[in-house]
């Protein structure tokens, strides 16, 4: 069991779907490599409400959620040389992996080939100690897993770019979202409205496409060029055959043969929503056209680095709705109706 140390104030659920309430932790005293960071926000992605809801079936309680993580270095250990007391940091959705195979090396730690550690729900490296997320006043992490958070960017709006940013960011560069690109995103809610900023930035043309028509002004001024209302089925038939690319973010089930339709001739559609259910495909939605369904997790630290610097230069945050932790079952309740614009955010002081 790892030594630990420094009692910290946290928001927990003790049982699946139950409400969050306070809860305390530990933290352990940084170790050599570690960093002590002091959290000022946390963002709140829908992971956190599969995982309160155990809808993806592998959930442990208590949990304190929270994987989009902005603070300062409050103490680092004696050999960490990238980060002092005082810089402005992030965690997102790992805290660690085995930093030795090929995945690792090669900076594709959400990839690790032995596993990577969650920054909640999970167990660390030891095989024991549960680790916990940013619901929380302090969290301790390897020097590794710490990213810096450029001085453009304010703390609040930068917290969901640690799982939001990334996770859209990562596929958008796989897949070459660029100039002369056309590019759909499915569902404007957190992940979603950063993907329509990032691939906006990157230069390509952006379809933001939504169940109805309330989010158009919004995204029309987050960088979308076109917006799809699959509500309306004549716009669906219009779009058919017109996209390179396609970001899926929904976090339930949903028709994919409606979006696959959408993709030109040896176009992408990269599933980065999770929802519990199995997505029925069709095999002539990939057959005729060559057509390619895709998955993508998160991104490498390295990439994470890439993405803040890359926020930072075009000054891209996100879209927040700033709440205190007393508002967190309300703010739940909100998400699982696909309500918040776009993106809820913890103040951590209402913790303390
Ligand atoms: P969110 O803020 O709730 O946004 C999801 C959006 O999906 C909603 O705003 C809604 O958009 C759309 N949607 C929901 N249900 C739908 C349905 N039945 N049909 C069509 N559209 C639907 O959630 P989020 O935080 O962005 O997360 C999205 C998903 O990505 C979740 O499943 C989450 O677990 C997953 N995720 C995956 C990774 C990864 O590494 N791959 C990382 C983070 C999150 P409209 O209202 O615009 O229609
Ligand atoms: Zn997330």
């Amino acid at each position: 069991m790892i030594k630990t140390a420094i009692k910290t104030k946290a928001y927990a659920a003790n049982g699946s779907g139950q409400e969050l309430k306070p809860f305390e932790i530990q933290r352990r005293e940084p170790g050599v490599n570690d960093v002590l960071i002091d959290i000022k926000f946390c963002g709140i992605c829908h992971s956190d409400l599969h995982q309160v809801r155990n809808e993806w079936g592998n959930s442990s309680f208590p949990m304190v959620p929270g994987h989009e993580i902005a603070g300062i270095v409050a103490k680092t250990g004696d050999h960490v040389t990238r980060f002092k007391s005082g810089d402005r940091v992030g965690v997102g959705c790992m805290v660690d992996s085995c930093k030795e195979c090929n995945s690792c090396k090669d900076g594709l730690e959400q990839y690790c080939e032995k596993r990577m550690v969650l920054t909640y729900n999970d167990i660390e490296l030891d095989g024991k100690t549960p680790t916990y997320g940013g619901y929380s006043e302090r969290i301790t992490v390897h020097e590794r897993f710490v990213v810096r958070i450029p001085d453009s960017l304010p703390l609040d709006k930068a917290a969901p770019l640690l799982c939001a940013g990334i996770t859209t960011y990562s596929p958008l560069m796989h897949w070459q979202a660029g100039p002369g690109k056309f590019v759909a995103v499915v569902g404007l809610g957190g992940l979603g409205h950063m993907a329509v900023k990032l691939a906006n930035a990157m230069g390509a043309k952006v379809t933001a496409i939504s169940r109805s028509a309330s989010k158009k002004t919004d995204a029309l001024a987050m960088g979308a060029k076109e917006y799809l209302a699959t509500a309306d089925s004549s716009a669906i038939e219009k779009a058919k055959e017109s996209f390179d690319l396609i970001i899926n973010t929904v976090s339930s089930a949903a028709d994919m043969n409606m979006y696959l339709g959408m993709l030109k001739r040896d176009g992408v559609m990269v599933l980065v929503g999770a929802p519990e259910e199995a997505l029925p495909v069709h095999p002539f939605s990939l057959i005729p056209k060559r057509k390619s369904l895709a998955g993508s997790t998160i991104g490498g630290i390295r990439e994470t680095q890439e993405m803040l610097d890359f926020c930072g230069k075009h000054k891209i945050g996100a879209d927040i709705e700033l709440i205190s932790i007393d508002k967190i079952n309300e703010a739940y309740e909100r998400l699982s109706k696909s309500d918040v614009r776009y993106r809820f955010v913890i103040d951590i002081a209402s913790l303390k």
